[in-house]
């Protein structure tokens, strides 16, 4: 196992990690911006360091500054978390080429998946199935794209290659906006991912959010470990996320976990990942594969036992899987709230210090976050400032358990969004199970105030 482990990250996951590294006995060594200076979790880390001003591209996305941290600190092996250099192949290279442990996949990994393009061909190589649509990226030949559209069926979805976090997508209806949403889209894609190339997808009516986890060690074995239904979005972000799926059989679910580990031994892929689905009519249709840990990992880690990132470090620092695809029982239900910083009603963001920060507690509920009162959401990162996750032995036990701690939760001193969770649990459509991708917008457009 490894001595000490630097954490490339910040905020709720910087400090879920840093618990990881307590409980293996791992010293975790933080970085941070200018901004995070006063984080209590930089205070209870074993060291810190300081890596830049506030803005990402400074700090959390600076890599020599990164890396000669590990460097001063003595660090083996570096964590990226989620987000910021996280799915980098340029950065996993230079973390192992300056002799650390990226803690994640192979930087080749990260590159055939971080590319659409090529995750998809090797998701249909390796026998996943996927949404049907153009061959590849597609061509600046306007009458080939028309065909393409055409085959594919309207309405087709025109993504980016290099497309992450809900951006770079665009739906079209009709061959008259075809060459449009096309030029529209790899514009964007160049200015934003720094890849112009986009290809074209079936776009899916109706369609639910299914994710299987994964996790692979070095030594060829890799177990799925249920899957997570995060079919409540709004533009394309996660906002609720559970497991298991409702209503789904579990021979279906059984079926695609079980290409998904085969594909994983196929492509030898190493550490944790999540081949995302969308779900209709009974179909599995592969969109993408996610390298690393995602947020919603907790509701994975309740229903099933395992604790992903202590799983991940282990996994790294070249141990075997400590479980095998027959210990994976799927207990209970678990449900995630994700609280972000913003206007419940509006969404702008909600940055300022925290007066109030009462958590909620009791059995089956857990919260994942680094504030507390005082603390100062700075204006410079990504609105989530926490989840609740609650445990159940039904879907019904672990909705009352989370419709009870958002009503103990107060934040104040800033906007959240537990006001929208308080109303979606009650929700008789969330309640039933079952909703797809478009509820919650739909769900939103006639939210009367
Ligand atoms: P990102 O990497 O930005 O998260 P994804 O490919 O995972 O992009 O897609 C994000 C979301 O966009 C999906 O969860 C779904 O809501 C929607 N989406 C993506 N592809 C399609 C499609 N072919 N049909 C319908 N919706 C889609």
């Amino acid at each position: 196992m490894f001595k000490k482990i630097l954490i490339a990250n910040r905020g709720e996951i910087a400090l879920r990690i840093q618990r990881a590294c307590r409980e293996l006995g791992v010293k975790a060594v933080m970085v941070y911006s200018e901004a995070d200076r006063d984080a209590k979790y930089i205070k209870l880390a074993d060291e810190s360091v300081c890596i830049g001003p506030a803005p990402s591209k400074d700090s959390y996305l600076n890599m020599p500054a990164i890396i000669s941290a590990a460097e001063v600190t003595d660090a083996e092996a570096i964590h990226p978390g989620y987000g910021f250099l996280s799915e980098n192949a340029d950065f996993a290279e230079r973390v192992e080429k300056s002799g650390f442990k990226f803690i994640g996949p192979t930087p080749e990994s990260i590159r055939i998946m971080g590319d659409k393009v090529s995750a998809k061909q090797t998701m249909i190589k390796a026998g996943v199935p996927c949404v049907p649509g153009s061959e590849g990226a597609l061509p600046d030949d306007a009458a080939t794209i028309k065909r393409t559209a055409k085959q594919v069926g309207y309405p087709v979805i025109i993504k980016a290659a290099g497309g992450g976090g809900g951006r770079g997508m665009r739906v079209v209806h009709t061959e008259a906006a075809l060459l449009h949403a096309v030029q529209t889209t790899k514009a964007e894609a160049g200015a934003a991912f720094g890849n112009p190339e986009v290809y074209m997808e079936k776009f899916l009516q109706n369609p639910r959010h299914i994710e299987i986890q994964i996790m692979a060690d070095q030594h060829r074995n890799a177990v799925w470990l249920g899957e997570r239904d995060c079919s409540m979005q709004r533009r394309h972000q996660k906002v609720i996320e559970e497991a298991p799926a409702p209503g789904i059989p579990r021979k279906l679910i059984e079926r695609i976990g079980e290409r998904c580990v085969a594909a994983v031994k196929k492509i030898g892929y190493r550490g944790a990942g999540t081949f995302e689905f969308l779900f209709e009519n009974g179909e599995f249709y592969f969109i993408e594969m996610n390298t690393r840990v995602q947020v919603e990992h907790p509701v994975t880690e309740w229903v099933t036992g395992v604790d992903v990132v202590r799983t991940q470090i282990m996994v790294a620092a070249g141990e075997k899987l400590p479980f095998a695809q027959r210990d994976i029982q799927i207990k209970g239900h678990s449900i995630e709230c994700r609280i972000n910083a913003e206007d419940p009603y509006k969404f702008t963001p909600s940055p300022g210090r925290i007066t109030t920060w009462h958590t909620p507690g009791g059995p089956g509920v857990r919260v994942d976050s680094h504030i507390y009162a005082n603390y100062f959401v700075p204006p410079n990162y990504d609105s989530m400032i926490g989840k609740i996750i609650v445990h159940g032995d039904t879907r019904e036990q672990a909705l009352a358990r989370m419709r009870t701690a958002l009503a103990e939760t107060v934040v104040e001193g800033i906007n959240t969004n537990i006001a929208l969770h308080r109303e979606l649990m009650v929700d008789a459509k969330f309640m039933d199970g079952g909703t797809n991708i478009h509820y919650l917008e739909e769900w939103l457009s006639k939210r009367i105030r």
